[in-house]
């Protein structure tokens, strides 16, 4: 066949230097060496092995070669004589055929890739080489069409257009060296991205780019890649043309010769510069706390997860302090929150130069920080940290022209001991907390599982009187205060009580210090004084002469709108102020700020009296009283039981009752029970008594029973 070809291209060179009848013998030759060139070409159908057809010139198939029964499916007797046509896959498929069936009478035959329809229906993409059959006298007979499947959809070289294309078009640079490692190929993102231009890279080595950050190892490892021990793929700091080095995210592969041979290596990288910028800044908000730049919460889990980790191996201690820092939600409300941030911030660089590198300190929310000792030999180090802690505290913090006063208490668990896992650490840490937030002895404690149980028993108690006050579970009851003098009631507490649908009754001392705690008592107090109003004028109503009912008061009702709401429940039930006493304990006098004085002047301006509840169990002393616009003093049960027979009791009471007289405040003892305790108490010069003796608090009916029918103190036995 190569003869022949070859023998084509020398007679037709000679003809373009020939003329006349020279020229047409020529040509003649050419035309028959053409012929037979093109025979020695064309496949036959039964001597190739690929798929062979024949077709006339109407395109039915004259010939089908075993190699097209492989490819089709069909067997020869199946397709002979049927139109080329059942054998597309589309009716409209290569519309172009007329050109290609034209193309198809020069000398090489014409090419197409097409897709076709095999007998099983499924469709396949086939490279087709057409050739022109020619009868003797050299006119087209038929047509010999040679197809062999193609696996992919692009011819080769529309796939390396494209290749090259999409190479240019890249967001990611690409540098393609030859196997002596110089630049070849570069592509517009190399130049954006590193600033050099074709002309300044190719034929440089790709050292161009070196930033010299890397150690030898990894130089030698991208070394070994560049050479062909496989694809690497990694973060190189590469350097641009201005100096500014870049961290790129690069893959490193080799390309090879038939013989096996490094022929070229590409490098294709992108510029993460700004991803690392934004992945920093990330992992930043993840891990620390805005405000203090202490490591957070999440941070925290991470670094005592690992310790306990490696503890467990060692077995080794640790401990977690939760502590919670007292008064700077009272600083930022007076002085600003920006006052209340600094504040927060000095006290972690307090703590921070307190603790030890290895220590963990974090801000949990709020006024929270926790501490973890990674590392602890006895539990007893952990209240060291906490006493150290606490005494980093004691001085006043000067934060701008304040001097600031804050405390702290602390809940401390150790693990393993009290749990195994960071959440449950913490949990527990701040159950134990808050239970030395509540104890006036100590400002830290140790978590214990009796702590634990009572902390639940808190939760569902306080989901439960969330219940309580929407199912109508609540009612006040009602305690009358008697005159020492003429042992007439000239008064009645009001208080409150739950019925619970399942406990029975439940006493106050056990579900206020929940609803404390919790805040419900906010909405128990709404209720109790609306409550109260609503019984004093039906009992008004019914035509009762009633003293006035002493409420309670919460320190946490205590703010500045609280003079409004109680104008819009006594309004609201046209109740007049002065038949109604608010009872506050000690607790609100220690917080002491002016604004609770302030509070409490509106209150007595409204009309209303202000009495001190369980008055000697606090910290107020008598002199302190006199800021304060009390006008009546509940001597605390407590020193009420012991008279008249403990010296202690009686010499209290004489001192309180003595100094009460002197600042002109009325008294009142709680918890009287004997008749010689009410005896003592008249003596002394007590103005009421409110106890059992007299009367249980009893519901509001048994009280207005006991007004209508004049109940009265019987003064019993003289002293
Ligand atoms: P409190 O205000 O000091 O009320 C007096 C408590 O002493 C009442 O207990 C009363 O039942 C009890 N008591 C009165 N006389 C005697 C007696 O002779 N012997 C004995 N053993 N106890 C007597 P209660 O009703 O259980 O209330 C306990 C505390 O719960 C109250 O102490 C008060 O601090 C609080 N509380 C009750 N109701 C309310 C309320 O509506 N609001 C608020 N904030 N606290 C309330
Ligand atoms: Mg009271
Ligand atoms: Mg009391």
């Amino acid at each position: 066949m190569l003869d022949a070809i070859e023998r084509c291209l020398a007679l037709s060179q000679r003809a373009r230097g020939e003329q006349g009848e020279a020229l047409a013998r020529t040509l003649a030759s050419l035309d028959a060496a053409l012929a037979e060139a093109r025979a020695a070409m064309a496949p036959s159908v039964d001597a190739d092995d690929h798929a062979v057809l024949e077709l006339d010139l109407t395109g039915y198939l004259t010939a089908w070669s075993p190699g097209a029964t492989r490819l089709f499916g069909y067997e020869a007797d199946e397709a002979l004589g049927r139109h080329v046509l059942f054998l597309y896959a589309e009716d409209d498929d290569d519309g172009n055929i007329a050109e290609l069936y034209f193309d198809a009478g020069g000398e090489a035959g014409a090419t197409a890739e097409v897709r076709r329809r095999k007998k099983n229906g499924e469709i396949i993409w086939v490279k087709m080489h057409i050739f022109m059959r020619h009868d003797d006298s050299g006119e087209p007979a038929g047509m010999l069409v040679r197809l062999a499947q193609v696996d992919e959809a692009l011819s080769a070289a529309d796939k390396i257009n494209l290749h090259a294309r999409i190479i240019e078009d890249s967001d990611q640079g690409v540098l393609i060296t030859d196997a002596n490692e110089r630049i070849v190929s570069i592509n517009s993102s190399f130049t954006r991205i590193t600033g050099y231009s074709p002309e300044e890279s190719i034929g440089k080595t790709p050292d161009l780019l070196r930033s010299g950050v890397h150690d030898a190892e990894f130089r030698a490892k991208v070394r070994a890649a560049m050479r062909g021990a496989g694809p690497w793929r990694g973060e190189i700091i590469g350097k641009r043309k201005n100096g500014e080095l870049f961290p790129q995210s690069v893959t490193i592969s080799v390309v090879r010769d038939e013989h096996g041979q490094i022929s070229h290596t590409f490098s294709l990288f992108s510029d993460i510069s700004e991803h690392k910028d934004a992945q920093a800044r990330m992992q930043r908000m993840a891990n620390y706390d805005a405000l203090t730049g202490l490591p957070n919460l999440c941070l925290l889990t991470q670094l005592v997860g690992q310790a306990m980790t490696e503890n467990r191996r060692s077995q080794e201690h640790g401990a977690m302090l939760v502590l919670e820092i007292t008064r700077v939600g009272a600083i930022s409300d007076t002085l600003g929150s920006d006052i209340g941030n600094e504040l927060l911030c000095e006290i972690g660089r307090m703590f921070r130069a307190t603790l030890r590198e290895a220590d963990v300190l974090a801000r949990l929310d709020g006024h929270k920080f926790a501490v973890a000792l990674l590392h602890i030999d006895k539990r007893e180090h952990a209240a060291i940290v906490a006493q150290k802690l606490l005494a980093t505290l004691a001085a006043p913090i000067r934060i701008a022209s304040h001097s600031l006063q804050v405390g702290a208490h602390i809940g401390i668990t150790v693990y393993t001991e009290d749990g195994t896992d960071v959440p449950t650490l913490i949990r527990y840490a701040d159950v134990a907390m808050n239970k030395a937030a509540q104890n006036i002895e100590a400002d830290f404690l140790f978590y214990s599982e009796e702590m634990n149980q009572r902390a639940k028993e808190h939760l569902r108690l306080e989901s439960e009187l969330r219940q309580a006050l929407v199912n109508d579970e609540l009612l006040l009851y009602y305690q009358p205060k008697v005159s020492l003098r003429s042992g007439r009631i000239v008064g009645a507490e009001a208080l409150l009580r739950w019925r619970h649908p399942v406990r029975g009754l439940v006493s106050p001392g056990v579900f206020i210090p929940v609803a404390e705690e919790s805040g419900l008592i906010l909405d128990l107090g709404t209720w109790v004084l609306e409550q109260a109003c609503r019984q004093i004028r039906d009992w008004r109503e019914d035509n009762l002469i009633m003293p006035p009912v002493a409420v309670n008061l919460s320190a946490r009702q205590f703010d500045s709108q609280l003079p409004q709401r109680i104008a819009a429940v006594l309004e609201r039930h046209g109740v007049q102020p002065d038949q109604i006493n608010l009872e506050i304990t000690e607790s609100l006098l220690v917080r002491g700020t002016d604004n609770v004085i302030a509070i409490m002047n509106e209150l007595v301006a409204m009309g209303m009296s202000l009495a001190l509840d369980d008055f000697g169990t606090g910290y107020s002393s008598l002199a302190y009283l006199k800021k304060f616009p009390i006008s009546t003093l509940k001597i605390d049960r407590s020193f009420v039981v012991g008279l008249p027979y403990e010296e202690n009791d009686c010499a209290i009471a004489r001192a309180i009752v003595t100094m009460a007289q002197q600042l002109r405040q009325e008294i009142v003892a709680e918890g009287v029970e004997t008749v010689e305790q009410m005896s003592f108490l008249r003596a002394l010069g007590c103005d009421q008594l409110q106890g059992y003796l007299f009367s249980q608090p009893v519901p509001a009916v048994e009280f207005a029973a006991m007004l209508r029918e004049g109940k009265r103190l019987a003064f019993g036995t003289r002293v």
